[in-house]
């Protein structure tokens, strides 16, 4: 069953698929989203779990590409949630007009590339079929969740609860003996605010997180109006930075300051919040020494604050670099161990077997629960993108490309799979940033590139492989470079079992790689392969 021919195709409506649409459409393309969500938002649709929010300030995260949008949304507070997230991608969708050409509920479970036509044909778990000259993949570096694997899961009698599939209209958790197995970004959040909730919180911890304080507070209105008067350069700023947001990364190195002026910087970025401390010296993430000071700045105050030295020692973590797996921001994290309700359980002293009828069972104990909360993650940077069958030139496999690794070119595009675009893919700096200026100086080139190709009545594009080669090669030289490459995490698949230990997001920063990317397109798409031939443009069915 086919339900029609367009330009372009975009898989998934987050910040990446609506600006897409936005862009492809204002060069006049018939474009279609495809969302397998029953809403838009992507990430801000999904995830609603209590405490949900972003760690980016609200003023950064957010789109710059309309000055009117910008001036006209007023954020409440510095680090809005999730509510707040999602009626701003409601608002952009109404604004832009975007709805009428986004169909929801749609899963893409194929998309071919046909040589002769040189158009894509994309399949959906409904059976219906789509084609189009170009394929954008917006679907998201960490959309397909981690699912618990827990011997015994099937048995329980309780409610259980994936984070990132959080009920649409809320759980209630009031007078509940509720336990959180994960206690990275997500689970940090999801904690602090469920303890507030339930009767008695379980936090189940296998590996100890650094977190900082997010410092967050509500955005009064002079603050937001002397932002909106300066936006322009604020922006500016970001693009040209490393993460993707004005910081002021310091000059010095740790290595060679006093313990008095380390404190000191260090106490300053504390209280500013957020990442800012990860800016306080400009070698923490290059010299295990520097980190360490870090490191050991960030377990005092856990010390501080943890009244019980016993549960104050367990939440401390060490043995990695901090800042090598995703640094948490949190709003009273540490402080709800103060609490009667809240117990640290750790699964490393003593593993959890199995999830049995009434609860956990560890190693040493079987703790009764009434509701299960599973912050274990996602399958990131790649996962969305194995989960769809995608075949390139001759039938080839991305899966089977990706077996080893992932490969890209400039994490946009990958050899043998022409007209593919990906946002903010593997090879990009995507997760290592702010992601939405990194969604929209993704989308830019990709409009840009397709206009390049329509003007010049070319049909296709594809990296070359010795492009590709390099640029895998330049990736992991540049983590290495860093205390990246030696850590175990989520950023090289480290979390999922089977998955190759390849490092995937490009850690040069947002404004280098960006000057790459320009620098690409202004030698005429420099490791690209355009390509000629009869058809040019598609009209919508
Ligand atoms: C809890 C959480 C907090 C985060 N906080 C921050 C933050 O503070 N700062 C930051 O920069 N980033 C943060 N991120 C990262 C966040 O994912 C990005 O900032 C951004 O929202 C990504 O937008 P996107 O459109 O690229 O992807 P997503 O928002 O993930 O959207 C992808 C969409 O594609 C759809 N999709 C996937 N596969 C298919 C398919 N086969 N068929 C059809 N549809 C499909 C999905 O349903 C999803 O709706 C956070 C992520 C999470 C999970």
């Amino acid at each position: 069953m086919s339900e029609g021919r367009y330009d372009a195709i975009i898989v998934g409506a987050g910040f990446s698929g609506l600006y897409a649409l936005h862009r492809l459409r204002g060069l006049g393309l018939s474009v279609r989203v495809l969302e397998a969500g029953g809403g838009i938002g992507g990430t801000w649709y999904w995830n609603r779990y209590p405490g949900a929010r972003c760690d980016i300030e609200s003023v950064d995260y957010s789109y710059s590409f309309d000055d009117e949008l910008q001036q006209e949304w007023t954020w409440s507070e510095r680090y809005p949630a999730q509510p707040e997230l999602q009626r701003y991608l409601e608002h952009v969708a109404d604004r832009f007009d975007l709805r009428r050409d986004i169909q929801l509920d749609t899963h893409v479970t194929q998309a071919r590339y046909d040589e002769v036509a040189s158009r894509w044909l994309i399949d959906t778990q409904d059976g219906t079929s789509f084609s189009a000259c170009y394929c954008v993949m917006a679907t998201g570096m960490l959309s397909v969740l981690k699912r618990p694997d827990f011997p015994g899961l099937d048995d329980f009698e309780g409610e259980w609860f994936h984070t990132a599939r959080w009920p649409q209209d809320g759980a209630d958790l009031a007078g509940k003996r509720v336990g959180i197995v994960g206690t990275g970004s997500t689970g940090i959040q999801a904690a602090t605010t469920i303890a507030e909730q339930a009767e008695h919180l379980f936090v189940f911890q296998r590996t100890p997180n650094y977190s900082l304080p997010a410092q967050n507070r509500p955005l009064p209105g002079e603050e937001a109006e002397a932002i909106k008067s300066n936006y322009g350069e604020r922006r500016r700023q970001a693009r040209e930075s490393f993460i993707g947001v004005p910081s002021q990364l310091a000059e010095a190195a740790a290595v060679e300051a006093t313990e008095q002026e380390r404190a000191q910087a260090f106490e300053t970025r504390w209280q500013q919040g957020g990442l800012n401390l990860m800016s306080a010296f400009n070698d923490l993430l290059t010299n295990a020494e520097a980190n360490e000071h870090a490191a050991e700045f960030v377990r005092s105050k856990i010390r501080a604050t943890v009244k019980d030295a016993a549960v104050a020692e367990r939440l401390q973590p060490r043995g990695y670099a901090i800042g090598t797996k995703r640094l948490c921001v949190d709003t009273g994290y540490f402080e709800i161990f103060n609490r009667d309700n809240v117990s640290l359980v750790d699964v490393r002293e003593a593993p959890i077997k199995a999830i049995t009828p009434r609860g956990v069972r560890t190693a040493d104990t079987e703790y009764e629960l009434d509701v299960l909360v599973f912050a274990t993650g996602f399958d990131a940077m790649t996962g969305a993108l194995l989960s769809i069958d995608v075949r390139g030139r001759g039938g080839e496999s991305l899966r089977a490309k990706w077996a080893a690794g992932q490969r890209t070119y400039l994490g946009l595009a990958t050899a043998g799979f022409p007209n593919l675009f990906i946002v903010t893919g593997p090879g990009s700096p995507s997760v290592l940033s702010n992601m939405v200026l990194s969604i929209e100086q993704h989308v830019e080139w990709i409009a840009d590139c397709v206009a390049h190709l329509r003007a010049g009545g070319m049909t296709s594009i594809e990296a070359t492989q010795e492009a590709e080669d390099s640029w895998v090669a330049h990736v992991a030289q540049v983590a290495d470079y860093t205390l990246h490459g030696a850590a175990n995490s989520w950023y090289n698949g480290a979390n999922i079992p089977g998955k190759p230990r390849v490092y995937m997001p490009y850690i040069g920063g947002v404004g280098e790689y960006r000057k790459i990317c320009d620098g690409v397109a202004a030698r005429g798409y420099e490791g690209f392969l355009l390509e000629t031939t009869r058809e040019t443009t598609e009209a919508a069915a």
